[in-house]
């Protein structure tokens, strides 16, 4: 072995300390002296309007500085002009030219989130389940074997994915409440549902909670021993953003400690990762930070939306589920952008989606062909686009249920009339002139059953 070089530091092996860059510091980062100022002013615009966090592992780490603007993780954390549509822009834009006053800024930003379809008042609650009469913020159950569990601590991330449809959450403009005796509700709630083998801890990201918050959750969930339970799914990019996480912060041990009291109780843990572009699984770190949490029984498993201007190529795909089976990891999803806030921007078409999802499964070997996609998180459930085909002389897209508000829905196909400019299933139209899909007429039944519910979309 070579004696390491004294004046080289191993960069990705230190203990750094977490430092985030939000609006009003983002100025400090070094590398900024690399954009114009018109870049910078437009991260103040945009930022004005969709959420901005980014940290010193994004910055120093997975950014290629030498790439800028293309660089995909840079367009990932930093927003980017063409996010907000001209009119929104430029609204904002003159506003702050004008050194106008915080207020009407906020008055201005929140007009235009509304017209983003940011999910406003009401809607998100046809998924909310009952225990005793009472209604359980904080969860969500809309497939027969998981729940959906939102810990209040874990209700942010250590950076902001420019994508995000969670983005209302963060800037404050949402009307998601999180339950008070969370984890009793919750339990409570398993033991009068035999059905749910899964629960899913969600965010924000759970993984920003210390490992003493995040026992106050598993721990008690252990001790329970539901007959039913068998699975703790907890869904996570902080391998993407802050993989100390599981490497060199003050209470990793307790953390690993935790999981494998988890995976010791004989329940399985899975973590599901959020990886979006091959370069995050490069450092070192992170590649430790796999290892540290395999070696704990935990299993992860990988998924990701695809997006324009960051990984809209099946090469990239490939790729990318290569190097996680590689490192052990197992491809989940790849899912549709979603039909919210920056969607104009990242939003590919859905032939699109399917073509690189095709392309790039073809060039894997079948371990890395556990994924499943490009997949839909819509209102009546996980929806994949199998492919374009053709029958009775007419083009068409055959699709079907890998989720279902109904379970019966799942894996039976069904064909919309193929559209070159459709994004998302509301887009589609019946194939054969058909008038309805086959699922329309259960679905409008359900939300007559059920008061105050919408057609908006959920929260996975
Ligand atoms: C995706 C999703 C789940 C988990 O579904 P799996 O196919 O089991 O991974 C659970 N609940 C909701 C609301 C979801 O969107
Ligand atoms: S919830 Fe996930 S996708 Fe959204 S900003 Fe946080 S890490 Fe990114």
């Amino acid at each position: 072995m070579q004696a390491p070089n004294a004046n080289v530091p191993a960069p990705t092996l230190q203990k750094p300390q977490y430092k985030s860059y939000l609006l009003n510091n983002f100025r400090d980062i070094p590398q900024m002296s690399r954009l114009s100022e018109q870049q910078k002013f437009d991260i103040e615009v945009v930022g004005s309007v969709l959420p901005f966090k980014a940290n010193n592992f994004v910055v120093e780490q997975l950014i290629d500085w030498d790439n800028i603007p293309n660089d995909p993780i840079f367009v990932l954390t930093f927003p980017q002009r063409d996010m907000l549509l001209p009119e929104h822009y430029d609204e904002i834009a003159a506003l702050l030219k004008q050194g106008a006053d915080k207020t009407i800024i906020r008055e201005a930003a929140n007009r235009i989130r509304m017209q983003l379809n940011p999910h406003p008042a009401g809607q998100i609650d046809h998924n909310v389940p009952v225990l005793n009469g009472e209604r359980l913020h904080g969860m969500q159950h809309k497939y027969r074997q998981t729940v959906l569990f939102f810990p209040s601590q874990g209700q942010t991330c250590h950076a902001y994915c420019t994508f995000c449809f969670r983005w209302p959450q963060f800037v404050g403009m949402s009307d998601f409440k999180f339950a008070s005796r969370e984890i009793d509700l919750l339990i409570a709630y398993l033991r009068e549902h035999p059905e749910v083998t899964d629960v899913l801890f969600t965010g924000g990201d759970p993984m920003i909670m210390s490992a003493k918050n995040l026992a106050s959750y598993l721990e008690p969930l252990i001790q329970a021993n539901l007959p039913n339970l068998r699975r703790i799914r907890i869904g996570t990019k902080a391998l993407g953003y802050w993989p100390y996480k599981f490497v060199s912060d003050d209470d990793t041990e307790d953390l690993l400690d935790l999981f494998r009291k988890v995976s010791g109780s004989g329940l399985h843990l899975a973590l599901m990762a959020h990886f979006n572009h091959p370069r995050e699984l490069e450092p070192e770190v992170v590649r430790e930070a796999i290892r540290r949490i395999r070696e704990t029984g935990a299993e992860i498993r990988t998924q990701s939306p695809v997006l324009r201007h960051i990984n809209d190529d099946p090469a990239t795909w490939a790729r990318m589920w290569n190097a996680q089976v590689d490192l052990g990891c197992i491809p989940y999803y790849m899912f549709v952008a979603r039909d919210t806030g920056a969607q104009h921007y990242f939003s590919v078409p859905l032939e699109r989606a399917w073509q690189i999802f095709r392309e790039a499964y073809q060039q894997v070997s079948g371990l890395c062909r556990t994924v499943r996609g490009p997949s839909m998180s819509a209102n009546p459930g996980k929806v994949q686009l199998l492919g374009v085909s053709e029958a009775k002389g007419e083009k068409i897209f055959t699709l079907r249920f890998l989720q279902g508000r109904d379970p019966d829905w799942v894996q039976r196909p069904f064909f919309a009339a193929y559209d070159d400019k459709a994004t998302w299933l509301d887009d589609l139209k019946p194939a054969f002139g058909e008038e309805k899909f086959f699922f329309e007429e259960e679905m409008e039944q359900l939300f007559r059953e059920k008061k105050g519910a919408s057609t908006a979309d959920d929260f996975e």
